[in-house]
């Protein structure tokens, strides 16, 4: 049997015969029940709508200020980028440096490469790079960490809130709505893009014709993961 043909479990690791694109319902494994495949036209258009929102709404988050805070009269706000600055500032390199990291330059990544590849595929074309970029989708997805940001800052607003009178900016609303999207972003799995990219592969080498000796190996390249 053709090893490309083959694909594990992630939940208990049985070796199984690959699903064929059916169009609608899921594929389960016979073992333990989890699901190997989802149909993927209708995820495709959701998760790319939705990594798109999930883009603007990061920019809105990192470009306004997170909470203003008055302090007998006296007011002073700050952007997640201000508060990094003053990190580094007060000295603390090395915070300053994984709070960037895990809260801005990760999930930026994480976004513009989705969407980059995301794109092209519904319009049918495999983008440049593209087995790089789904694995530097899945090196960088675990280190994106605004949810545990957004838990800081709101464990911060309660505790501020006996020194001086916290006033909600946009930013947090912002980190606040990201934290869902990006809930609901991370549920995708980049793996359903490999089987989108190995049909369009295949697809292409045919319309080439049959004498193009290059055009099924590189569709085989795509399945090393
Ligand atoms: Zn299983």
């Amino acid at each position: 049997m053709n090893r490309n043909e083959l694909i594990a479990c992630h939940d208990c690791d049985a070796l199984l015969q690959k699903p064929r694109h059916s169009g609608k319902g899921s594929a389960r494994c016979p073992r333990c029940g989890a699901v190997l495949h989802r149909p993927s036209a209708v995820q495709l258009e959701r998760i790319t709508a939705l990594t798109l929102a999930s883009l603007f709404t990061f920019l809105i988050a990192q470009a306004f200020p997170i909470v203003e805070l008055d302090l007998n009269g006296v007011t002073s706000q700050t952007t997640l980028i201000g508060a990094l600055i003053a990190l580094w500032n007060e000295g603390m390199e090395l915070v300053a440096i994984a709070v960037f990291c895990s809260t801005f330059l990760f999930p930026l990544i994480e976004l513009t490469a989705l969407l980059y590849v995301l794109v092209p595929i519904r319009v049918g074309v495999v983008p440049a790079g593209f087995n790089l970029v789904l694995r530097a989708i899945q090196f960088v997805r675990p280190w994106g960490m605004i949810e545990v940001l957004m838990l800081g800052i709101l464990v911060t607003i309660v505790k501020m809130t006996s020194l001086a009178r916290v006033i909600p900016e946009a930013a947090l609303f912002a980190f606040g709505a990201l934290t869902l999207m990006l809930a609901v972003v991370v549920m995708f799995d980049p793996r359903a893009l490999w089987d989108i990219a190995d049909t369009l592969l295949a697809r292409q080498a045919r319309a080439a014709g049959p004498r193009q000796p290059g055009a099924r190996a590189s569709n085989g390249s795509t399945q090393a993961r």
